[in-house]
């Protein structure tokens, strides 16, 4: 019993996760939320003792410029139907209400944009998505949008534009979260000098210890966390070990003319050309992924020691990532986290930051923010 006042158990941690996407998958199997093949289902959830959770309502940047919106308020009502109309989670738009869903042993749903493209350059768009419960946005995905840069693209705005610095306003004034995360590092410094709220990397690592540019540069990190912004570690072995990002880039080069003959004649179904490249994708790390979650702790020591402790937490990714660390392979899986947290000499306090508090508090300034405009 002494033990219980020092090592809190997991299902005493407030498990917070900052993104995950597993709507896409609400969306396009035939999967019910309780129990399905994805990492996060209720069955999981229950098991990991994860409390609550952001969905992203991802949209390949492939819909854009015209059939990004369709598709989000598709995935938008996927979890609807699946999740939310049948009680399996609770759609939450404020800390309070996050913290009554959990207090009644529920799960406790956020939404989130990834990313910019979907409001297809539309501020009343934007505001709809609001009124709808989303309180947050992936300002762009993979690709540019037409006012900010996506780190995996050629460089075009360099920082935001007119627009982009109207829809960050915007967000900052009606207390949505701002999501760094997938974007340049010119486009994320132009957002931190843009607005005066903390600012989120949802699912983003350190690029010292992995060197991609989907991962945050230490001046980034330390601005985040000096901005009392968050950071939550991203689950994704490519964006852990550079070994695997390798591996991945190799395999997708070796198949370049493959995926160009299958394309031929389905350029125009973005839905078609989506899926086949998430079969690539999973196909890439097949029995090759060796990466543990240890590994994963490398980063949150980072990120820790360079933005502070009270910046880091979760941002898995689960169900847009083809593969996992082999000891993190689900969100049951969130004791084992917790373990190897403890092991590498994490104070309780700290654990409970790391896995939710963080993000929590994280929320709640974007909200106050917020209700001032
Ligand atoms: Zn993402």
């Amino acid at each position: 019993m002494k033990k219980k006042a020092t090592a809190a158990k997991t299902e005493d941690l407030f498990i917070f996760d900052a993104h995950c996407d597993t709507a896409s998958y609400l969306a396009d199997k035939p999967w019910p939320f309780r129990r399905s093949p994805a990492h996060i289902d209720l069955a999981k959830a229950t098991k990991g003792g994860l409390k609550a959770q952001v969905f992203a309502i991802w949209v390949d940047p492939l819909f854009a410029p015209h059939r990004a919106l369709k598709r989000g308020l598709q995935v938008l009502r996927a979890l609807e139907e699946k999740a939310f109309d049948p009680g399996l989670a609770v759609k939450v738009t404020t800390v309070a209400e996050m913290d009554k869903a959990v207090r009644m042993g529920r799960l406790a749903a956020w939404m989130f944009l990834e990313g910019g493209h979907i409001i297809e350059n539309s501020l009343e768009v934007l505001e709809v998505f609001r009124t709808l419960g989303v309180r947050g946005m992936t300002l762009t995905h993979g690709k540019n949008t037409d006012w900010a840069d996506s780190s995996t693209d050629k460089p075009r705005t360099r920082g935001l534009n007119a627009l982009g610095r109207r829809i960050v306003a915007y967000m900052e004034r009606f207390g949505m979260a701002i999501d760094i995360s997938h974007v340049s590092d010119a486009t994320a410094r132009a957002v931190l000098q843009a607005v005066d709220v903390p600012v989120m990397a949802s699912h983003s690592n350190a690029r010292k210890v992995c060197s991609v540019p989907r991962n945050l540069p230490d001046d980034l990190i330390r601005a985040i966390g000096e901005h009392r912004g968050f950071i939550g570690v991203n689950f994704h072995p490519a964006f852990i070990a550079r070994s695997v990002y390798d591996q991945i880039e190799d395999y997708f080069n070796l198949h370049e003319s493959e995926i160009k003959a299958r394309s031929r004649g389905r350029e125009d179904d973005p839905a078609f050309l989506s899926d086949l490249e998430w079969e690539y994708f999973q196909r890439s790390v097949a029995g090759n992924d060796t990466v543990v979650l240890n590994e994963l702790v490398d980063h949150v020591v980072h990120i820790a020691s360079i933005g502070g402790i009270d910046c880091v937490g979760l941002g898995s990714d689960f169900d847009g990532i083809a593969s996992t660390p082999s000891d993190l392979r689900s969100a049951a899986d969130y004791p084992a986290l917790a373990a190897g947290l403890r092991k590498r000499g994490f104070r309780e306090g700290e654990i409970r930051g790391i896995c939710g508090l963080n993000l929590k508090n994280f929320m709640r300034r974007v909200e106050k923010r917020g209700r001032k405009g």
